[in-house]
């Protein structure tokens, strides 16, 4: 039995105040919506990182980084290290979102790195794939998903392999309002595991999450969540208020 999660991407949104008011909105209103079903997930910039931190003691919310650096410390300047994440309670780190690969030209190598590098600080990757319209449109996009988890991710050992979720993101469906319709999600997740379970095998493939993202909205949540393959959610726009995250949230149970 997989647990769902649902993982708000703030994205470069909310300052500092803004980002704390957001949280307590989100913790007060989820508080009864959490049981053992569903891990919850909060992303806020990484400036807002520390003080969410102390926000959320005692609550059943993890704290998760939108990027991260692969090297350990020294000239990087910029750069944030996993130790720095670790060191306000960050668990999760999302890996590879298209905006990180399209604008910061993140390629699957640099990825391979990120990914190996939060399983060895001991945290959960969550390594997004996501094909663009063109490459829905010219049937190319199986092979294309299949690229990234495999240049991304196949290089790890399958102890570390079983503790990365994957999110499958299209591109054309982020912050468009597009959604991919319950049937095209559910065909590319059952592809995803089929792909996984032919290099690490069939146990493997059943139990790693794999999570949609684009256009996630209290209104299609249920029905996107409902498909077998479908292990929750990665939500950008909607997270950004709290009723519709916390609905979102709802519809996972
Ligand atoms: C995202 O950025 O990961 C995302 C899915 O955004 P949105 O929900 O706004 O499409």
């Amino acid at each position: 039995m997989r647990t769902k999660i649902v993982a708000g991407n703030w994205k470069m949104n909310k300052n500092l105040t803004e980002s704390l008011s957001l949280i307590s909105e989100v913790r007060s209103m989820v508080r009864d919506e959490i049981r053992h079903d569903v891990e919850v997930m909060l992303f806020p910039p990484f400036i807002s990182l520390a003080s969410a931190n102390k926000l959320l003691e005692g609550a059943n919310l993890k704290l998760g980084a939108q990027n991260c650096y692969h090297e350990k410390n020294g000239a990087f300047t910029g750069e944030v290290s996993l130790s720095m994440l670790e060191s306000v309670g960050v668990s999760t780190v999302l890996v590879g979102h298209s905006e990180r690969r399209s604008i910061f030209g993140e390629t699957n190598e640099e990825l391979a790195k990120k990914t190996r590098a939060v399983l060895n600080a001991g945290m959960t990757p969550i390594y997004c794939c996501g094909e663009t319209l063109e490459n829905r449109e010219d049937n190319s996009y199986f092979k294309v998903i299949e690229s990234q988890i495999e240049e991304g991710l196949f290089h790890l050992h399958e102890d570390q392999f079983k503790q990365i979720v994957i999110a499958y993101e299209p591109v054309w469906a982020i912050g468009t309002g597009v959604t991919a319709s319950k049937e095209q999600a559910q065909e590319m997740h059952a592809h995803i595991r089929s792909f996984i379970s032919n290099k690490y095998g069939e146990k493997i493939a059943a139990d790693i999450r794999i999570l949609y993202g684009g256009s996630v909205k209290p209104d299609n949540a249920k029905d996107l969540f409902s498909s077998p393959d479908i292990d929750g959610g990665l939500i950008g726009g909607a997270a950004l208020k709290s009723r519709d995250f916390v609905e979102i949230v709802k519809a996972s149970r």
